[in-house]
């Protein structure tokens, strides 16, 4: 018989990356309201120098911040895929099984701990 991760196990991960997909999304989406750029109420006043630098440095701000969620939120999307399709908890390098300890500690973990090692060197 093959080895294979406890269906409740997998569903429970499954279920966590689904309620943190969607406190990101919801971040994201509150970022982009305090994001002064996208307010589509803007007035383009070059008298304003001061707001405008200030609002320059809200928007490089909120973009930073942005960009760090987008990421996890790619990472959490293809995790779900991977659980959709099966292949979660596979490394993508070895094919090996990826280890539960390291699963519960990054549930979006695409190698193998060995791997993962020999990528950063
Ligand atoms: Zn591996």
């Amino acid at each position: 018989m093959k080895m294979k991760f406890p269906h409740n196990l997998i569903d429970g991960i499954y279920q966590n990356l689904v309620g943190l997909k969607d406190k990101i999304e919801k971040r994201i989406s509150s970022l982009k309201m305090q994001d002064p750029y996208s307010d589509p109420d803007r007035v383009n006043d070059n008298a304003a120098s001061d707001t405008d630098a200030k609002e320059e440095s809200t928007h490089e701000r909120t973009e930073a911040i942005e960009k760090v969620l987008k990421s996890s939120l790619e990472e959490i999307n293809l995790a779900l895929e991977r659980i959709k399709k099966g292949t979660y908890g596979k490394c993508l390098n070895c094919r090996k099984k990826i280890s539960l300890d390291r699963l519960a500690i990054k549930p979006t973990a695409l190698y193998c701990v060995e791997c993962e090692r020999k990528k950063e060197k």
